[in-house]
């Protein structure tokens, strides 16, 4: 029996791949799933990462989230509308050049295009700021309410027990979890709690990984025409700002990285965030003064120092995906699936590069490039 902590989409969709292999499987969720960050999440999926580790994954992910719907018989309303990155100086212009080399070499699509052409996909766009864009058509976004519950009836339909409301409270060696509903004997744990993922590490004595978690917030639009937004479009020198259509209702999400360290039991959104995101929004598609704002929430980024994941074994039987920064979401197919490949048949054909998740890193010193973040 395998006992997954968390049910988040990592949570989640790592339980259906390992009930797919065969696996007797039970998630233990303090709240509701999705009830962390999952449900708090802009949507976005995309490859435009900057380093090999980031773009392999993501090129793969984006190859599973195609299939999702068909396989889990539940439309997880992926859509490949694409991510469009703006730049707004020469010397951007040149990182952004550097940028889709490295994407192309790894056969992620993304080229250089005119501030005309950029036009073209998000009408309602302001060019006057913006030298020039990368777009890659293939980056999406998806509904992660929708997705949850895809995975979530699928790996039911294959025996998977879901305990909701049920906290961890305490591991024995064994393993013995202590839930707030009784006691439960597994012989595999898989830690995904994000960002509360120290509190269960420091249970069987390794809080190693050093997360910190960040609040981030997002508002939400009434909906407006469908077409105007439909890629995530973000001028990453505008405070790493961003705005995109919800693929479902057409209203506009928007982000900015205004952030505050905080529990990660705080959810309380910030009339400062509110004001923040709006100046930028407004700069980036001028017509949004006119359109009411429905929605605030905030959620967290569960940060590790180089803000790349942990994945991996921590101790014998006792693995860990957390600290997902602000990725969690669209790399949770490619994830869920290495990790139950990894804990059943000791190898996976998805290109997650192990060492560079190690969730070792920290304690050896060794700190990777800063994954590639916006918002
Ligand atoms: P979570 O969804 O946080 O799940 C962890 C779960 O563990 C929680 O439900 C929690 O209740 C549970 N838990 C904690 N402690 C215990 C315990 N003791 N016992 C039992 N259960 C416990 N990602 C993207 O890919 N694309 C985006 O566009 C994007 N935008 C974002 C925008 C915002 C504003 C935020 C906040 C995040 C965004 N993210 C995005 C990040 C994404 O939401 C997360 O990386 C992802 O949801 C992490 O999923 P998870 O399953 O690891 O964690």
């Amino acid at each position: 029996m395998i006992g997954i902590i968390g049910g988040g989409i990592i949570g989640v969709a790592t339980a259906y791949e390992l009930a797919k292999l065969g696996e007797d499987v039970v998630v233990f969720e303090k709240k509701y799933l999705g009830s962390g960050s999952t449900f708090r999440c802009a949507s976005g999926i995309r490859a435009q990462f900057t380093d090999e580790a980031n773009i392999k994954l993501m090129k793969y992910s984006i190859e599973r989230w195609k299939e999702l719907s068909d396989e889990l018989e539940h439309n997880v309303m992926f859509q490949q509308t694409g991510y469009l990155f703006l730049a707004t100086s020469e010397k951007e212009v040149e990182t952004f050049k550097n940028n889709i080399k490295l994407q192309n070499k790894f056969g992620v699509p993304t080229k250089l295009i005119t501030p005309e052409e950029a036009k073209e996909i998000v009408p309602p766009l302001n060019t006057d700021a913006f030298l020039a864009g990368a777009w890659n058509p293939e980056d999406g976004k998806a509904s992660p309410f929708h997705t949850l519950y895809a995975y979530k009836k699928a790996g039911e339909r294959l025996g998977v027990k879901f305990y909701e409301y049920t906290k961890v409270i305490s591991i024995e060696e064994g393993w013995k979890i202590k839930t707030t509903r009784g006691e439960f004997k597994v012989d595999i744990i898989v830690n995904a709690t994000n960002a509360w993922a120290r509190e269960i590490n420091a249970m069987i004595g390794e809080d190693v990984v050093p997360i910190k978690p960040f609040k981030h917030q997002l508002v939400k639009t009434e909906p407006i025409e469908r077409g105007q937004i439909e890629p995530l479009v973000c001028p990453p020198a505008w405070n790493d700002s961003y705005v995109i259509q919800d693929g479902e209702d057409g209203g506009v999400i928007c982000g900015t990285a205004l952030e505050y360290e905080s529990s990660p039991d705080d959810v309380s959104p910030t009339y400062e965030f509110a004001k923040e995101v709006l100046r930028w929004a407004v700069k980036i598609v001028p017509p949004l003064r006119h359109v009411h704002i429905v929605r605030q929430w905030a959620g967290h980024y569960a940060r590790t120092p180089d803000n790349n994941p942990a994945i991996g074994e921590l101790v014998e039987n006792f693995y860990v995906a957390i600290g997902f920064s602000g990725h969690g979401f669209m790399m949770a197919p490619a994830v869920a699936q290495a990790l139950a490949e990894k804990i059943v048949k000791g190898r996976t054909k998805v290109p997650l590069d192990w060492e560079w998740f190690d969730p070792w890193r920290f304690e050896r010193g060794e700190l990777r490039s800063s994954a590639f973040q916006i918002g």
